[in-house]
């Protein structure tokens, strides 16, 4: 299938994908194999090495640590951490379902974006399966703060990111971003921004022996007046572009693609979880539909009965 248009039925990998490389924090060596997954199955991780072997679903509620990336914990004690720009391409990329195996408890950074995943997502190819796209369609705005960081939902018809940035260094500053997200536009503008991080803290990390595996390889390295990167920036405003690609993986934990838009200031991925708990806790800001006439493109039908389909494992409430 094509990639310029999100498809009405769900979809996933054509085939397995395998790809190997070290953890941005933990520096150690991974394999991690993608495989195609069943229809409303979302994505869930196995952890088949490292510590506490087990399975992950890939949910919002899951989330466990957001300090320096995002880690996922399942109840049997199994976690992988630096699940997000994974998160970011499968969802970017229109794959509505994947299981995820890793024999170590960090995803490998590759080169800091996601454009190593997107490639691989494209060579595997895309399997279109028998039901309907679902969406959480957002019905009425939801805000959350966070010390300087804002966000805010909105009702749209598609998936709209309108982020901001603000870093008191000449060498980002101010820079917004307001998009689109479809697979076109992802590949195109967000999946080959790269981390970044300052070389000051960088080097402070490094001291309380994290950041084990970053480098100039996989990370954008601020200087105290320059980029130290020699190959420099692969977009002017990389650094907002990052922000928002982070921001579509972790709205990627939220069950099901979103037709919404979503406006944030100086986010953050504690800020884009505290977003998704909100939304979810309102439950009149948002409902469940699914793609309903093949020919009209983000086309989708309220189905009354849907909520209670929608009550499944990956989307109860709070298993109390
Ligand atoms: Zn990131």
């Amino acid at each position: 299938m094509s990639f310029r248009s999100y498809s009405n039925r769900q979809t996933t990998l054509e085939r397995d994908i395998v790809l190997k490389g070290a953890g941005v924090h933990s520096g150690a060596e991974v394999s991690l194999i993608l495989h195609p997954a069943e229809a409303n199955s979302g994505y869930n991780f196995y952890v088949s090495g490292g510590k506490n072997a087990g399975h992950i679903p890939g949910d919002f509620r899951s989330v466990t640590n957001l300090t320096l990336c995002t880690v996922i914990s399942g109840a049997g004690g199994a976690s992988v951490a630096t699940v997000e720009h994974l998160l970011s391409a499968l969802r970017g990329m229109g794959i509505d379902n994947a299981d995820i195996e890793v024999d170590g408890n960090e995803l490998p950074i590759l080169d800091g974006s996601a454009e190593p995943f997107v490639a691989a997502i494209e060579e595997a190819g895309v399997r279109e399966l028998d039901e309907a796209r679902r969406y959480i369609k957002i019905l009425r705005p939801v805000a959350v703060t966070d010390g300087g960081s804002i966000g805010e939902i909105f009702p749209y018809d598609g998936f709209r990111l309108d982020i901001e940035i603000d870093f008191p260094t000449p060498l980002i500053g101010r820079q917004r971003i307001d998009l689109d997200v479809t697979p076109a536009s992802f590949k195109k503008h967000l999946s080959r921004a790269r981390t970044f991080g300052f070389m000051k803290d960088v080097k402070q990390l490094w001291a309380a022996g994290r950041a084990l595996g970053s480098s100039l390889e996989n990370t954008v390295a601020i200087g105290e007046d320059r980029i130290l990167n020699p190959e420099g920036l692969r977009y002017p405003d990389e650094f907002v572009r990052h922000k928002t690609l982070d921001a579509v993986g972790d709205f990627a934990l939220a069950g099901a693609a979103i037709l919404g838009l979503y406006r944030s200031k100086r986010p953050s991925h504690k800020l884009n979880s505290l977003m998704l708990h909100a939304l979810y806790e309102n439950r009149d800001a948002w409902t469940v539909v699914e793609a309903a006439d093949k020919t009209r493109r983000h086309y989708v039908s309220p189905r009354a009965d849907f909520g209670i389909a929608f009550a499944t494992p990956n989307f109860a409430p709070e298993n109390a």
